[in-house]
């Protein structure tokens, strides 16, 4: 299978990320992080179950962010065999869910936006690109529920929904059912990628935060966790267990100061500050040397 884009973090979660452990959040923002954490959680798990799965020639494409005419869609995932162009709507639901056939709710009622709502918007968009390019193959869509724990309670199963305890069938059917893939196959893979959009500026989605309230000091990259022990050479989280090299984790602080401020100018004095005076000011600059370009003089030195 040739994955032609990679699923990353988005911006958005990234910095909600760096605000994690950083700042308490409300109630609210915490509940949107982890919906964004769980989602490309889920994606992920996906991406690597269909990689798995499918080896007969395709083309993948993991996150298009589409434009058309107005609207858009973002898509978790393509795949382009020879035969079909299939969408996928991935989600990491768990728990107990019913579906009445129009409404998703979970067991208390609560209803939540309808995946297949979203789907068919995904499917819209799509199909009206590809009749704009006189492109025509079949296109299929299905919302993948990914997490195992999910149990969906339905008199009428609707056949666009894959669950947990039907996705590797689906997945090896799909694979079986692949022929040989074409040039063309191939050209609109890469035609569809050139049509993916910049994310929308992510920082006014963020909660508001203030420099003095946020907790400062080094994080290990892996759990997002303050609770590491940094020594001269490395970085080792006593949550997660992960050990690595200090500079990895000076370049993940880094990371998220420039994620939280895109603005300001990146000092070795701010930086110093911004790991809670954890990382020697020379280790700091190290870093910075190495991995970012230096601009100004003495006084006025500072990284981009
Ligand atoms: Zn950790």
């Amino acid at each position: 299978m040739n994955v032609i884009k990679e699923r990353e973090k988005s911006s958005l979660l990234r910095g909600m990320e760096a605000l994690h452990n950083r700042v308490e959040l409300l109630p609210k923002d915490d509940s949107y992080y982890s919906s964004l954490k769980s989602g490309y959680e889920g994606e992920k798990i996906f991406d690597r179950k269909i990689m798995d799965a499918i080896n007969n020639e395709a083309v993948y494409i993991s996150d298009l962010l589409l434009n058309i005419n107005g609207k858009s869609a973002q898509i978790d995932a393509i795949l382009i065999t020879a035969s079909c162009l299939y969408v996928f709507e991935v989600k990491n639901y768990y728990g107990e869910y019913k579906f009445s056939g129009v409404e998703f709710a979970n067991l208390n009622g609560y209803v939540i936006v309808s995946p297949l709502d979203q789907l068919n918007r995904s499917l819209t968009i799509l199909t009206q690109l590809l009749k704009q390019w006189n492109v025509q193959i079949p296109v299929d869509g299905k919302v993948v529920c990914i997490n195992p724990s999910f149990t969906l309670f339905t008199e009428d199963p609707p056949e666009n929904i894959i669950l947990p305890t039907q996705l590797d069938t689906f997945l090896k059917k799909m694979n079986s059912q692949s022929k040989p893939m074409t040039s063309s196959s191939r050209i609109l893979g890469k035609r569809l990628l050139t049509m993916n959009q910049q994310e929308v500026p992510f920082q006014k989605q963020l909660p508001p935060y203030e420099y003095v309230q946020l907790r400062k000091g080094v994080k290990c990259p892996q759990c997002n966790n303050f609770n590491v022990v940094l020594t001269q050479r490395s970085c080792r989280c006593l949550t997660c267990k992960k050990q690595i090299a200090i500079q990895l984790a000076i370049l993940y602080a880094i990371d998220e100061y420039k994620l939280l401020y895109p603005r300001k100018k990146m000092t070795t004095r701010d930086l110093f500050y911004w790991m809670g005076g954890e990382v020697s000011k020379y280790k700091i600059s190290n870093t910075l040397e190495t991995h970012y370009k230096k601009v100004g003089r003495s006084k006025d030195r500072h990284y981009e």
